[in-house]
């Protein structure tokens, strides 16, 4: 019998639903309590390592996964003028058998893992929150419920309600770099990821996402939230700078809502992320700029090695959390710290940094199993 009878998940996102989805199929009753009052149709693309595929292979997505997304095993290195520097072979982190990256639209990946929720037999709440916890597993929800769980799980993003609830004061820290990303038509001759690291941006890259569309984003230091005025005139500025498709995606810049602006943050807890039968996974423990795209993949690893220790268990007591500590806190740390190290770098002009080596270190670990 696995160490819980029912759990109750905050946040219905990547982290929750992979937890959602492995523990229900076990047979533990699983309540998600997603804020939003119906799933996600809105957002731009996303970058999947070969690891976070690997989860998700393990979730029993992956055929469709493949089917919406784009694969690719190659990376391109570019001027700003649309010139190929070199194509580099990307490291298949998910093993042989997967490929290297994979884009995706956001709301496609969410879809299919609310349909494998939903078939999982778990139980998913819109519109509702948790009011109030304690860290024996009691909560008062929004609806003005209350419930006893014999575990209770944040994965309610990178301002977790739950982590506050929790009186756990940490903020994401902004890096001082700023992301515009839009969501547009693919171009027949975007087939993988082409970044240019020069011109008016630190960076400046491309990833498909499906057969028609794919995202592009311009990397530049982060201005005030509140002060980006017309999106579409910004990004079309700063798209001036680029060459070859930049040409194409620069004429599709058009539709405000297609455009997203917001900085890079990072966050990491210390460990424990639990108190008492009250644990934090996914971006509420540890977030990282998408330096290195390892933000899902290190979210649905905490899902996977969460729901493994449960059914393996037949208790919940700290032995387990410190297991999962063990299996996740330095793995997670690294990946933070690496992303940061090298959007430092690029802030600070370092010319020398080994960004190849930093890189090849966190794919050689991430490689590995957790
Ligand atoms: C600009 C940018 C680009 C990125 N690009 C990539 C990339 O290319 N590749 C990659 O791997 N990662 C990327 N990431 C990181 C990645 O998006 C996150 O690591 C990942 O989405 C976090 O998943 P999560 O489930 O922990 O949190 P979230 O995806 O934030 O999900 C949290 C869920 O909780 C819900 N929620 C919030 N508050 C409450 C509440 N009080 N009660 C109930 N529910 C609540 C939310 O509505 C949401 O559904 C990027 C991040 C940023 C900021």
């Amino acid at each position: 019998m696995p160490a819980i009878e029912n759990v109750l998940i905050v946040g219905g996102g990547t982290a929750g639903s992979a937890l959602a989805i492995l523990l229900a199929r076990a047979g533990v009753g699983v309540d998600v309590a997603e804020i939003e009052p119906a799933p996600t149709t809105l957002g731009s693309g996303i970058t999947l390592q070969g690891n976070a595929l690997r989860v998700l292979r393990d979730l029993g997505v992956w055929e469709q996964v493949s089917a919406a997304g784009f694969a690719f095993d190659l990376l391109g290195l570019r001027t700003p003028d649309g010139g190929l520097l070199a194509e580099i072979p990307d490291a298949r982190m998910g093993g042989p058998d997967l490929p290297a990256t994979l884009g995706m639209n956001r709301p496609a990946l969410a879809a299919v893992l609310a349909a494998a929720v939903r078939e999982a037999g778990a139980r998913v709440r819109y519109g509702l929150t948790v009011d109030a916890l304690a860290t024996d597993g009691r909560v008062r929800l929004s609806d003005g419920t209350s419930a006893e769980y014999d575990l209770v799980v944040g994965a309610d993003g990178i301002r977790s309600h739950v982590r506050g609830l929790l009186g756990i004061d940490v903020a994401p820290e902004p890096n001082g770099m700023g992301i515009w990303r839009v969501h547009t038509r693919r171009p027949k001759q975007v087939e993988r990821t082409d970044l240019v690291y020069g011109g008016p941006c630190f960076i400046a890259g491309y990833c498909p996402t499906s057969q028609d569309t794919m995202y592009a984003y311009l990397v530049e230091k982060a201005r005030p939230r509140d002060a980006v005025g017309d999106k579409c005139a910004h990004m079309r500025a700063l798209a001036e700078g680029y060459g070859g498709v930049w040409d194409e995606i620069r004429a599709d810049i058009t539709d405000p809502d297609r455009i997203n602006y917001t900085w890079f943050e990072s966050l990491l807890l210390d460990r424990p992320w639990n108190r008492g039968r009250v644990v934090l996974i996914g971006d509420a423990a540890h977030a990282c700029p998408p330096t290195l795209a390892q933000g899902v993949a290190q979210c649905l690893e905490d899902a996977a090695v969460l729901a493994e220790l449960l059914l393996a268990a037949d208790r919940l007591d700290q032995d387990l959390f410190d297991t999962f500590m063990d299996r996740r806190h330095a793995r997670v740390r690294a990946v933070v710290e690496a992303s940061v190290r090298l959007a430092r770098w690029q802030l600070d002009g370092v010319r020398d940094a080994d960004v190849p080596g930093l890189m090849g270190r966190i794919a050689a670990m991430v490689t590995e199993r957790p």
